[in-house]
């Protein structure tokens, strides 16, 4: 991986390497740091549990990117959440 972390920025922890992004969110254009998932509004719509593995395994996952298992667990724990709050936003936009 080589990801920039751009002019004037030291990384000090790993997720300050990773770029701003869109909202996960399904119709969300708000731009976020790297080192979260979503837009404030919309994580508080995941649910407790899922949102505290999505946070666990993404720092499973950050500190060591090269573990399968753990990209899996993130992956399968961010698509949960993703797919939780696009279920949200349908039945209650
Ligand atoms: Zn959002």
């Amino acid at each position: 991986m080589s990801l920039n972390p751009g002019p004037g920025r030291k990384p000090s922890r790993p997720s300050s390497r990773l770029p701003a992004h869109r909202c996960a969110a399904p119709g969300c254009s708000k731009t976020v740091p790297g080192e979260v998932l979503m837009c404030y509004p919309h994580w508080r719509l995941v649910p407790r549990a899922l949102a505290r593995e999505v946070t666990r395994s993404w720092l499973a996952f950050s500190k060591d990117p090269f573990d399968q298992d753990a990209r899996a667990a993130y992956n399968r724990a961010r698509e949960q959440a993703i797919a939780g709050v696009a279920e949200h936003l349908r039945t209650r936009p």
